[in-house]
């Protein structure tokens, strides 16, 4: 069978969806997108991505051609064809073909935004086994652009530090700004130290994580203590913990920093618990 996707009001075969070569997200990264999570065939923390989505788009100035509701009715109808228990369903709105290529937003009204839609399939996404060994992280310089607060489809650089981790022999980057973390390539970044949970505070540094806020509350609720900081490499390197979280990996242990071990490279009682209560709670609230 193959995938059923959607494009600008229609749902297709992979093969037959095409986007112009003038499509703005082509040649000017004129984009933005969000990653959902599906579970048992269900979609996770909806509310909170299509808010963030909105906010993205208000931020650019580009319009959604579909209601919040239509939105979710798509992403229902990509689960049910295309038989997705488990795995994500990716979103992209850019701003458009305006028939040729120039700096200037063209007319809204001339030029209505592009809308696509896929499932990726995941089996075994929540039951992940590197969630019981933890992953190893390398640091990098942050040099992407002021607005790490919109989710724009702009990830050359993220790419780039991905790769400079797999070289590296590890799974992941940590960024680094004058001195302090910002957040992982693709992830918001945590340590825990004598039992606080320390992550950096929202601000346009980083993208504001939808699991990051879900994990905040629960970690509140669970009567844990949460402090909203930045900290350097050496810090977390010192840390009792070191976790990430996202959409699509949930919460992640990171066991290793720079070559230097946290708690003799084993995955720690907080990430554990959290990643727990994450899946649970998610679950629970799964639309
Ligand atoms: N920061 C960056 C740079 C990201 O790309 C992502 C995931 N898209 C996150 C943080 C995590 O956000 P979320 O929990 O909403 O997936």
């Amino acid at each position: 069978m193959s995938r059923i996707v959607y494009v600008n009001g229609n749902y297709l075969p992979e093969e037959e969806a095409t986007v112009s070569i003038f499509d703005r997200g082509f040649l000017m990264a004129d984009g933005v997108y969000e990653v959902t999570s599906v579970l048992d065939g269900k979609i996770l923390e909806f509310p909170g991505h299509s808010a963030r989505l909105e906010r993205s788009l208000r931020e650019l100035d580009m319009a959604l051609p579909v209601t919040m509701d239509e939105l979710l009715t798509i992403h229902r109808e990509l689960v049910a064809r295309n038989e997705l228990v488990e795995g994500m369903i990716y979103l992209q709105v850019t701003r458009g073909n305006p028939g040729d290529r120039d700096f200037a937003f063209p007319d809204p009204a001339a030029t209505p935004s592009t809308l696509v839609l896929f499932t990726q399939s995941k089996p075994g996404l929540a039951d992940n086994p590197v969630a019981k060994k933890g992953i190893k992280v390398i640091s990098i310089e942050d040099i992407r652009w002021g607005r790490r607060d919109i989710k724009t489809v702009q990830l050359l650089y993220p790419s780039m530090g991905k790769m400079m981790a797999k070289k590296a022999g590890a799974d992941d980057a940590w960024m680094v700004e004058d001195g302090f973390v910002t957040e992982g390539t693709s992830n918001n970044v945590y340590i825990v130290k004598d039992g606080k949970i320390i992550t950096r505070q929202l601000s346009q540094d980083i993208l504001h994580g939808i699991t990051r806020a879900a994990v905040l509350r629960y970690a509140a609720e669970a009567q844990m203590e949460v402090v909203e900081r930045a900290f350097t490499i050496a810090e977390a390197q010192a840390a009792d913990e070191a976790f990430f979280t996202s959409a699509s990996a949930f919460v992640m242990p990171v066991v290793e920093i720079d070559g230097v071990a946290l708690s003799e490279g084993k995955v720690g009682p907080v990430a554990t618990r959290l990643r727990e209560i994450y899946l649970d709670e998610s679950r629970k609230t799964a639309i």
